[in-house]
């Protein structure tokens, strides 16, 4: 019985056949020869760890959790979360370095930084600072940091009285806007509500929204993401309301994808009665669109050439064709798909000195398309790929809700969404 007990799995890793269709699709294993590959990193090793830790290899630090071989796989093994509580479980590193936990406190970083913005932003981008962190802390010097807004999107909302006019909108939701809004692209967070607001929506924010902790899981700190995790939840909860009424919407496919999947895997949180209700911004407004609930009014003198980038959580959620259809309904909008691959980034992986070079070889030949490429814009809706082709290439990226918002004429929208002017 004993034996038997050890040999079970919390995960789901024993519906593997073997197959091997996922080791074509690891992005790391293309690029680097010490990276044993999912099947090997993910279930086949699940085997022999779970008899003897000690067959842990800390070779599978080296994976992004990129997910790429989750959506390959056809037995629907969770690898990525296989591969990310193996990490947890068994590396000899029993506590992250000052820098990942660093990196983690996304929150903290943000809140102390804009108080001094423009000092933060020029300090981060002097070379000698740079040189310095990455002596210090190991953050590779070639890496581009996030600069930091001077108004937070929060602070903005408050000083706009944005809360008692989005409650005067007919269908209300709450906006999850993320740690990359509210510290780094608050333009977005106000695009989010113009578009909204032209339909009828009313984006109210939650008291007590944190972090959705996707890096720190990435760094092990599961006790510091458990707490954050919980709070957002009650946070949804009370959001959400009696009966499901309000819908949580996010901009973040990363995000979204761990409050909704990561949260119950890694965490092991309790998120049946609220998954339903946390969606993606233009998922919720796509299907809106559909059933003929809301309509769209564009500009007649838009015309831009724009290439979409599926971001990985955006195919692991399978939720990449809501963005590109509404894409695709803007008239002067001439849309071209990317390739799908990984760009590299995934969160702060890239920006770590001993994954810089792999972060970049995995991200090349997508930077060389783009580059050739004669657009106006590369559009995806995930913050990290948005910051790794930016820094990587010399075009402008953006989230479809930007396009949505440039291209809508609003007082056409809001006339026909019987959207009085606020
Ligand atoms: S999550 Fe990405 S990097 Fe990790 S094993 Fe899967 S495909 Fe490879
Ligand atoms: S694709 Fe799935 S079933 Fe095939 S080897 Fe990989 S984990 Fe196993």
């Amino acid at each position: 019985m004993k034996y038997q007990q050890s040999n079970i799995s919390e995960n789901n890793f024993e519906q593997c056949t073997k197959c091997t269709i996922c080791t074509v699709y690891c992005p790391m294993l293309e690029v680097n020869p010490l990276y044993p590959g999912p099947k090997q990193a993910g279930p086949d090793g699940e085997r022999y760890r779970l008899r003897e830790p000690m067959y842990y290899d800390e070779a599978l630090r080296y994976c992004l959790n990129c997910k790429r071989c989750e959506m390959s796989c056809p037995s629907g093994v969770r690898i990525g979360d296989i591969i990310t509580l193996a990490k947890i479980k068994n590396s000899k590193i029993r506590r992250a370095p000052l820098r990942d936990r660093l990196l983690a406190q996304t929150d903290m970083l943000g809140s102390m930084a804009s108080y001094v913005a423009p000092v933060v932003n020029s300090t981060l981008s002097s070379k000698w600072f740079r040189k310095a962190l990455d002596g210090v802390l190991s953050i590779d010097q070639r890496s581009t940091l996030p600069r930091y807004t001077g108004e937070r999107f929060t602070t903005w909302y408050r000083k706009e009285e944005q809360a008692a006019k989005q409650k005067a909108y007919p269908r209300r939701l709450a906006y999850f806007y993320g740690c990359w809004v509210n510290y780094h692209n608050p333009d977005l967070g106000r695009a989010m509500i113009e578009v909204f607001n032209a339909v009828g929506c009313g984006l109210v924010l939650m008291d007590e929204g944190r972090c959705c902790g996707r890096e720190k899981i990435s760094s092990g700190m599961l006790r510091s993401a458990q707490s954050d995790a919980m709070a957002n939840l009650e946070a949804f909860r009370e959001a959400v309301g009696e009966g499901g009424a309000v819908k949580v919407v996010a901009t973040s496919p990363a995000c979204i994808y761990t409050l909704r999947e990561s949260y119950h895997n890694i965490l092991g949180l309790d998120v049946a009665d609220i998954k339903e209700r946390l969606t993606l911004a233009t998922r919720y407004l796509y299907r809106l669109m559909e059933r003929g609930e809301i309509r769209f009014a564009f500009r007649s003198d838009y015309h831009r050439r724009v290439a979409y980038h599926s971001a990985c959580y955006m195919e692991r959620l399978g939720w990449t064709l809501y963005s590109t259809s509404l894409l695709r309904h803007i008239p002067g909008v001439e849309l071209t798909m990317l390739p799908s691959q990984c760009c590299g980034r995934a969160g702060s992986y890239a920006l770590r000195s001993e994954n810089y070079h792999f972060s970049e070889a995995i991200g090349g030949s997508l930077f060389e398309i783009v580059e050739s490429m004669d657009v106006d814009y590369i559009v995806t809706d995930c913050e990290s790929c948005r910051e790794q082709i930016a820094s990587h290439t010399s075009k402008r990226v953006l989230h479809p809700i930007e396009i949505l918002a440039e291209a809508l004429d609003l007082p056409k929208t809001r006339a026909l969404n019987g959207v009085d002017e606020k």
